[in-house]
């Protein structure tokens, strides 16, 4: 592991407004208000997203009046690289400060030909699911569009030119149907102007029911992954606290809508927890879920997070798993974890940056 850069947290809240969080019609429409012809919109847009500019300086074909107006009302980049990690299998970690001084992490994932941004919606989390390093503090706000948009443009910047960046996965710290016009906002700018296809494109969810129909009947053609990670109500609420109010039955139901709605098949993400969720009897059960509506099956395998008891079962344990699910005729892969070496479980780098800062 490399770690490249620390630097010093900053800085007072911005007063500008993020422009990764404004689309191009209302760009349009600000620039009419400014007496600005309409197509310097698309100039705008651009000079972000084609030639990947680093601030509004260097949009060289717009006037200085203009420029000086955009800098006036917007920001460009607002985070700072607090610091940059790369796992020995090539996986990049950033931990980002926001102008109010909150942290939250993204991560460029290389695959053969892809290459995936793994990105955060919230600062922390409000489920607090026991094994996960993200909402052990809680929340501590939400990330604006902006602010989602903008670790995309960061990863893209990373990869390319060498490699195009493929995907994005909404899977860092965070609930994004929590977030939902946030998400929704940003879902729609990184499809429309980053222009990573909607199906390219994976939101997970801890599984809110009423916002999975809503996202459903957006008519999108985004990835839906459901967190199942246990096969009964019973065991689920030990492990997810939000699962107290809502039953399997309801998630599935939720699923199955929106596999209706957009004619995409759901995955269900399952954390297998040695000991505790990935038993025989715990794949079949799974199974009979998977007959009940159209889904695959994605088997993770738990990165361990300091202080807390989970651990991963064997890579037998977890193939055994597999098979069981597959003998069960569920469509099942086992996803390989990336950049074990840096903290790669969400919201652990984040969590070891703020112990750090606090023993000084
Ligand atoms: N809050 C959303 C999205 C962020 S978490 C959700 O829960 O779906 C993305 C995925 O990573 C979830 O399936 C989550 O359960 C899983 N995850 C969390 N902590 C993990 C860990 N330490 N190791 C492996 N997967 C983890
Ligand atoms: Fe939040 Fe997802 Fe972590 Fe649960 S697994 S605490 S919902 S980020």
């Amino acid at each position: 592991m490399v770690r490249l850069m620390k630097l010093p947290i900053h800085n007072a809240p911005l007063e500008t407004q993020p422009l990764l969080g404004v689309t191009q019609p209302d760009l349009e429409t600000l620039l009419e208000q400014w007496g600005e012809k309409k197509f310097r919109a698309k100039q705008i847009v651009e000079w972000i997203y084609l030639h990947q500019v680093a601030s509004i300086e260097e949009m060289t074909n717009l006037s200085k009046s203009l420029r000086e107006k955009l800098t006036g009302t917007f920001h460009l980049f607002e985070s700072h690289v607090l610091t940059e990690s790369i796992a020995t299998d090539g996986t990049r970690k950033l931990l980002l400060s926001w102008s109010d001084g909150q942290t939250t992490e993204c991560v460029l994932i290389p695959g053969d030909n892809r290459r995936t941004a793994c990105i955060s919606t919230q600062v922390g989390c409000p489920v607090g699911c026991v094994f996960c390093a993200s909402g052990l503090e809680g929340v501590k706000r939400n990330l604006n569009a902006g602010q989602i948009v903008e670790q995309v443009m960061r990863l893209k910047r990373l990869c390319e030119p060498e490699h195009r960046l493929s995907n994005v996965v909404f899977m860092g710290l965070g609930e994004p149907l929590a977030n939902y016009d946030n998400t929704i906002a940003a879902l729609r700018l990184i499809n429309g102007c980053v222009g990573i296809g909607a199906r390219k494109i994976t939101v997970s969810t801890v599984g809110l029911p009423k916002q999975m129909r809503r996202l459903a009947d957006e008519q999108l053609q985004f990835t839906l992954a459901l967190s199942l990670h246990a096969p009964t109500d019973e065991l689920r609420k030990q492990l997810i606290p939000w699962a107290e109010g809502v039953t399997i039955a309801e998630l599935t139901d939720a699923a199955q809508h929106y596999f209706e709605r957009t004619g995409r098949e759901v995955t269900l993400e399952y954390v297998l927890l040695a000991d505790v969720n990935d038993a025989p009897e715990h794949a079949k059960q799974v199974a009979s879920i998977c007959r009940k509506m159209r889904a695959n099956v994605n088997l993770i395998l738990y990165n361990p997070v300091p202080d807390l008891p989970y651990r991963r079962p064997t890579d037998a344990h977890a193939r055994q798993f597999l098979t069981t699910l597959k003998d069960n005729g569920v469509n099942a892969h086992l996803r390989p974890s990336r950049g074990l070496d840096i903290d790669s479980a969400c919201g652990q780098l984040r969590r070891r940056n703020e112990q750090e800062s606090q023993s000084g």
